[in-house]
């Protein structure tokens, strides 16, 4: 058998491939992170055999005791963690549990205002391509052209001017802290919903570095796989007893059929492993991972969005080095460092090229990388690019030396050494 236990050849090998990538690349996607063995172990569970429709004690199907007592083990953490009265641990992605809110609280045509995806949003806050953005009349607000932050008293200009139904807060490339109190006074002055969707942060915020939205949006939305670190999926939360009836009706079955019980099992065990105090130690780490890479990097003549971070995310303005996010994140790669290109406000370049590229310590912090290896991995950033502003093409010695550097990180700090 392949080491990673599969015997289909053809996809052991694939798999394989993929867990050599990631054992000597510096994962620096901020929306990735490397889940523990166990929550491993819970995905890869006889529970993807199960169909559980309905949720625990009400079920559509028969021999549902055991799935019942997992799904209430990770609602119960889930809630915990964030403080909130309801929780669905059902939705199958972040998306669909956007959707599941669209659906509770929304009918086709109705306006909703998020921030712009150019301007750090996610898709499915209002783009055009998504079904946000064609069932519903959109309205965007925009980061400050100079400061790169939501100038909330603008925010609250269009919310009056346009009077949306459903007000987005949340983010897919902002770095910085959303004012999630200030979001909900606007709402409740033009009689909105707030969601917010907390996907890129929800790590921070259980561990308790960055603004928890639980307490002042009507419901909450998350991914679990990013900061979070659990298996790719979503959740949803609510303090309000009738918006947790319509959400739970809107995830199933408006939204979904029968739920990923080998994910949620997944999710339990990474919410236990959220509740741990060295969670919080991580969650902390990982902000000032993110801090002293935006450092060496501005030291470095790169510009860093907003000026810094307050967050696991780095957003990286090349022009001043005259380079493109689409060149930058194939070098970058090419050197085993994994990013991802990104539009920077204003960006003057096309979605597919961008000005930017878009970093995160999550995954790097996971592997045991503290402030001195982020200031390493800056410098090897650096070095890539600077070569990069001398010839597009890049420069492969100089790529090469940055693979060896990338290689002995890799190999002092393992993933999945054991288990594998
Ligand atoms: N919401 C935000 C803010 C995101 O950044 C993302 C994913 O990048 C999503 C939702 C969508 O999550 P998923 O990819 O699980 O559908």
């Amino acid at each position: 058998l392949p080491k990673n236990g599969i015997s289909d050849a053809l996809v052991a090998t694939a798999v394989a491939a993929e867990l050599t990538r990631q054992q000597s690349q510096i994962e620096l996607i901020a929306s990735e992170n490397i889940v523990s063995a166990n929550v491993m172990a819970a995905q890869g569970s006889v529970l993807t055999n199960k169909y559980a429709e309905g949720y625990p004690g009400k079920r559509y199907y028969g021999g549902c005791e055991h799935v019942d007592t997992v799904e209430q083990i990770a609602i119960d953490r889930l809630k915990q963690l964030f403080g909130a009265e309801y929780a669905n641990v059902q939705p199958h992605s972040g998306a669909q549990a956007n959707q599941a809110v669209f659906l509770a609280l929304l009918e086709p045509g109705d306006r909703i205002m998020g921030l712009s995806l150019a301007h750090g949003g996610h898709l499915t806050h209002g783009s055009p391509v998504t079904m946000s953005g064609k069932w519903f009349d959109v309205v965007s607000y925009e980061v400050d052209a100079e400061s790169h932050l939501i100038d909330m008293e603008k925010v609250r200009e269009k919310a009056l001017e346009t009077k949306p139904k459903l007000i987005v807060a949340g983010a897919s490339a902002y770095p910085r802290k959303i004012d999630f109190e200030g979001f909900r006074k606007i709402a409740d002055e033009v009689g909105a919903y707030l969601m917010v969707d907390m996907a890129h942060y929800a790590g921070l915020i259980a561990g308790g570095k960055y603004p928890n939205p639980v307490p002042h949006a009507h419901v909450v939305t998350s991914t679990t796989h990013k900061t979070l670190r659990g298996p790719r999926g979503g959740v949803i939360l609510t303090n309000d007893e009738a918006l947790a009836k319509k959400l739970n009706s809107a995830v199933f079955p408006g939204n979904q059929g029968g739920p990923l019980m080998h994910v949620i099992a997944a999710k339990a065990v990474a919410f236990g492993e959220a509740l741990q105090p060295e969670f919080a130690d991580y969650a902390g780490q990982v902000i000032e991972n993110a801090k002293a890479l935006a450092d060496v990097l501005m030291v470095g003549g790169l510009g860093i969005v907003s000026g810094g971070t307050d967050s696991h995310m780095v957003l990286v303005d090349l022009q001043p080095k005259g380079v493109t996010g689409k060149v930058a994140e194939i070098a970058l790669e090419r050197a085993g460092l994994t990013c991802n290109k990104n539009s920077i406000p204003n960006d003057p370049q096309k979605p597919f090229v961008t000005s930017g590229i878009r970093l995160g310590t999550s995954a790097g912090t996971t592997r045991g990388f503290r402030e001195a290896e982020f200031e390493l991995i800056g410098g090897l950033i650096l070095r890539v690019i600077d070569a990069l502003s001398h010839d597009p093409e890049g420069n492969a010695e100089v790529e090469a030396m940055v693979r060896a550097e990338v290689q002995a990180l890799c190999d002092d700090f393992p993933i999945y050494a054991t288990t594998a």
